[in-house]
């Protein structure tokens, strides 16, 4: 969507109504890199294309639109003034319109922040390698020095990932490699050959322990090592983990995730986002906010109340011999670990992802995302049926995010069993 944001003398909207509050005086002000710039006209000029972040400013006279070339984060705004003099903008000019941009979210601030943002900024190759996930961060993080903020904080924090298959070990992966401290992975066995996979297990990691194998994957991915936390050795139980992420390899506890595995972390308070695939199927949520969003003993409640034989269904796919091949190809563990990643990170990052209330689900071979609500159910112990709640809770069916590609949504393709129902073959309502 694009928004006037106005020049000197014209009203000055924010988009979608957001009112960005400055913490401070900008030190050093710099257009947003991430947004590409492009003049429409003689008098305005447009950051960005994409219309989740496109803004357009103006109308700008000449020593205007000349002077935006100067904030490229070089000056502070005393010599910002001097230059805005010599260009022949008026007194008030060049503070009044950084003030704007900054508002708007368009601006970033090159030194200013807190202490953890100020020792990543000494750190250069690590902000190297994560300027594309600084780029990223600054398009949310609006305020100036704000994503620097926000990736700084990452280090700090704690997340472990349980089950180090293919989709597993690949995120634990991309969240060290996205800037997250510490990275803890469990998980039992040896790395089997079926689990190797890019971003995730190497081959050389045949036979080795899985967890070990896994943490190291995460350790070479990460791109230093970040400030060591006071981790005590009995310091791995849940509660000191900001979220923790059930990747399990077997299908069974992917699609009908066990309320007594996640019992402890609802417990315990601790946020936890599902994510796997099961028999082709690509799944991503719930994100559980224990007490706020629905849990796996919500989803498993629900499906109960619709379908009287699911319990004894999980009872018999549980209780069969392990499969040795789940259907998982790479292509699809590989999308699941990317997405569950990034709604991790947004949640890390203080956001909350649609994946709260909602699983996502992907199959093969159309590959359309659909996003199935989960509700929190009145019997399940967690009480995320509590008062206040609604907010968290998922889209209803047509809601805004109900699919990320605009197609029906995921009850009502479920539901209408449009496959072909001949011979005797019916699409199961589950
Ligand atoms: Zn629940």
């Amino acid at each position: 969507m694009l928004v006037l944001v106005g020049g000197p003398d014209t009203g000055f909207r924010r988009r979608n109504g957001d009112v960005l509050r400055l913490r401070g005086p900008i030190m050093h002000p710099m257009m947003k890199p991430a947004l590409r710039r492009g003049w429409r006209d003689l008098t305005t000029v447009q950051f960005g294309m994409v219309p989740a972040h496109a803004l357009v400013l103006g109308p700008l006279d000449n020593a205007t639109g000349g002077f935006l070339t100067l904030l490229d984060g070089t000056r502070g705004l005393p010599l910002l003034r001097d230059e805005g003099r010599r260009m022949g903008l008026p007194d008030g000019h060049v503070d009044a319109l950084v003030e704007r941009l900054a508002e708007s979210g368009l601006l970033d601030d090159a030194t200013g922040d807190g202490p953890g943002a100020a020792a990543l900024r000494g750190k250069d190759a690590v902000i190297e390698r994560l300027r594309p996930d600084l780029a990223s961060l600054s398009l949310v993080a609006r305020a100036p020095g704000a994503a620097m903020e926000r990736l700084a904080a990452r280090r700090s924090l704690r997340v472990q990932v349980r089950g180090a298959g293919r989709v597993g070990a690949t995120l634990a992966s991309l969240l060290a490699g996205a800037g997250v401290g510490a990275v803890d992975v469990r998980d039992g066995g040896r790395v089997e050959p079926s689990d190797v996979a890019p971003g995730g297990l190497p081959a050389e990691s045949v036979g080795e322990r899985r967890d070990l194998a896994a943490r190291r994957a995460v350790r070479r991915a990460a791109p230093d090592r970040p400030p060591r936390a006071s981790a005590s050795p009995g310091a791995r139980d849940e509660p000191g983990f900001s979220l923790v992420i059930l990747a399990p390899r077997t299908g069974v506890d992917v699609y009908a995730p066990a309320p007594a595995v996640t019992a402890p972390l609802i417990a315990s308070g601790t946020p936890h986002l599902h994510a796997g695939v099961v028999e082709g199927t690509g799944v991503v949520g719930p994100l559980v906010l224990p007490g706020t969003t629905a849990c796996a003993g919500c989803l498993d409640q629900e499906r109960s109340d619709r379908d009287e034989c699911w319990p004894r269904m999980v009872a018999q796919w549980r209780s069969g011999r392990p499969r040795r091949t789940e259907a998982c190809d790479l292509a699809v563990a590989s999308t699941v670990a990317g997405l569950a990643a990034a709604h991790a990170l947004a949640f890390l990052d203080g956001a909350l992802p649609s994946s709260a209330g909602a699983r996502w689900e992907v199959s093969t071979p159309d590959f359309v995302w659909h996003a199935r609500p989960v509700r929190p159910h009145p019997a399940c112990p967690c009480a995320a049926t509590g008062e206040g709640n609604e907010e968290h809770t998922a889209p209803e069916d047509g809601g805004p995010h109900e699919t990320m590609t605009g197609q029906q949504p995921a009850t009502s393709v479920s539901r209408t069993a449009h496959a072909a129902q001949r011979s005797g073959t019916w699409r199961a309502h589950v």
